[in-house]
């Protein structure tokens, strides 16, 4: 596990590589690019609830500085490391470029398992962890803004926003310094749901791509499509219930204790509530069981939605792997590997990169109310439903016919914050999503998606070094 983690910025180095070689920047700006621009390692001493002082290991990695604040989460895990941190700080920056946030990548570490303290002891640790990033500079709403990640959710968002703002008195932007917060804590509504909704945004464009779908031998659109999802966690189960919702058939549900088929489609509340109650997936009424979690990968679908770990589609299982499209919603559940097998047979691999953007971008909606101080939707709300009601009653007037009771409240509504978070993730994901597909085209010795959205993404961050100039 270690060897594997101290090797992870060396291959998101060996990723980038690949796909420079289709960039036109000379070496010394890509260089700039992929290096980490700072980098603040720190141990500092907390009292446990026992009495006993423990030295706790922590990170900080400001990868790119080509736009301010950074930004990426915070993880509290055993395995945290340098290595891991500066990896995933890399891939922010590149993931953020693709979905057009105007942050360079950032990444928090702190090497706990969080089972192992009580509430007490973590709030301790966030808060000092916190108030050490302050002292150096690391943290605010223009500097760096982390947010959630493994292990951590908004609770400790709301420890680091309070303890920063009692650290700087008076400073209006303060709530900015962190996403991912509690709605009373300046959060921003429609957060939870934000990846998954991506993932669905990002595959549904993929979908409606004519030409992609004729490669690919099957039908335009979403409704109908048979997808599986691995992962009924956060990520998995929206992405789950908003395909289902658009009409597409969920064959087969993978969990941890296995998997679960049925041919005529799961009902993706019912199979979480049958997990809540029975605390399994398996013996769900009128599914067939599958022991294993990674059998539902290889079932017949058309799209597969990894969305629970890393490296699950690997060199072995990768040939048996039938779906046409595979959506990573998870962040690496394919190998170097499973990508070379699946250029080669014709599988469309939709990159994690983007694809599970959803979170950041809407972070960075969060951000954006902070700094305006005010919820989205309270300018416009009243006006527009009372537009709406004006023109609606002329129609109604001069056409002598009343609109019905389904299409009135439709058209009368006026945008509640969920609405426009929803509609700003939705335009962000079909531009990302065709800004890639129309660069991979363009280029016909790019081998794969993944390898168009890594040059997208230095582009942009090589445009905006370029544009800054280099510091002489
Ligand atoms: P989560 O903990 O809410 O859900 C993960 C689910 O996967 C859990 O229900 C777990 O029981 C299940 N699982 C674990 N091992 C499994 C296995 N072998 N087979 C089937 N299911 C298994 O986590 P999440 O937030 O949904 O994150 C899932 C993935 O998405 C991770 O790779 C994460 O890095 C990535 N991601 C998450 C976000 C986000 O906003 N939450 C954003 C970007 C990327």
């Amino acid at each position: 596990m270690a060897e594997q983690h101290y090797d992870f910025f060396a291959s998101v180095i060996k990723s980038f590589d690949k796909a420079a070689k289709f960039t036109k920047w000379e070496q010394g700006l890509l260089e700039q690019i992929k290096a980490c621009n700072s980098i603040y390692s720190m141990r500092f001493p907390v009292k446990m609830d026992d009495g006993r002082i423990e030295v706790i290991e922590a990170y900080r990695v400001q990868h790119s500085h080509h736009k301010s604040p950074c930004k990426g989460g915070i993880r509290f895990s055993d395995e945290v490391n340098q290595d891991e941190v500066m990896a995933l700080a890399a891939l922010m920056t590149y993931k953020c470029a693709i979905v057009n946030v105007p942050f360079g990548g950032g990444k928090g570490g702190i090497k706990i398992n969080p089972k192992k303290y009580s509430v007490y002891e973590l709030e301790k640790i966030t808060r000092r962890y916190t108030s050490e990033l302050v002292k150096k500079n690391f943290i605010g709403p223009g500097i760096d803004v982390p947010a959630p990640d493994y292990g951590t959710g908004a609770r400790e968002m709301a420890w680091i926003v309070d303890t920063y703002t009692s650290l700087k008195p008076g400073e209006i932007d303060a709530a900015g310094c962190v996403t991912g917060k509690p709605v009373t804590q300046g959060g921003v509504r429609g957060r939870t749901e934000a990846t998954g909704l991506g993932v669905f945004y990002g595959l549904r464009e993929v979908c409606n791509m004519v030409e992609v779908m004729k490669r690919l031998n099957l039908p335009i659109g979403v409704e109908g499509k048979k997808v599986v999802v691995q992962g009924l966690g956060n990520v998995g189960y929206h992405s789950a219930i908003f395909f289902q919702r658009a009409g597409a058939k969920i064959v087969a549900l993978a969990e941890y204790e296995g998997s679960i088929y049925s041919e005529e489609g799961l009902d993706v509340d019912a199979v979480f509530n049958h997990r809540k109650s029975t605390g399994s997936i398996l013996n769900f009424p009128g599914a067939k069981n599958f022991n294993k979690n990674t059998d539902a990968l290889e079932m017949e679908c058309d799209i597969l939605i990894p969305a629970a770990l890393e490296n699950v589609i690997n060199g072995e299982n990768a040939p048996r792997v039938k779906a046409k499209i595979i959506g990573e919603a998870a962040n690496g559940p394919l190998t170097p590997e499973a990508d070379e097998i699946f250029i080669k047979k014709g599988t469309l691999v939709v990159p994690d990169m983007y694809l599970n953007a959803g979170g950041v971008t809407v972070s960075y909606f969060e951000w954006l109310k902070n700094l305006s101080h005010v919820r989205y939707g309270r300018m416009e709300k009243r006006f527009t439903e009372n537009l709406n009601t004006h023109i609606l009653g002329q129609i109604e007037s001069l056409t002598g016919k009343n609109v019905e009771q389904k299409e009135r409240a439709f058209i009368m509504h006026g945008p509640e914050e969920a609405d426009l978070v929803h509609s700003g993730l939705e335009e962000t994901m079909i531009t990302a999503t065709r800004e890639i597909m129309d660069y991979w085209h363009s280029n016909n010795e790019i081998p794969d998606m993944r390898t168009a959205a890594y040059v997208v993404a230095i582009n942009k961050v090589g445009t905006s070094y370029a544009e800054l100039g280099i510091f002489p």
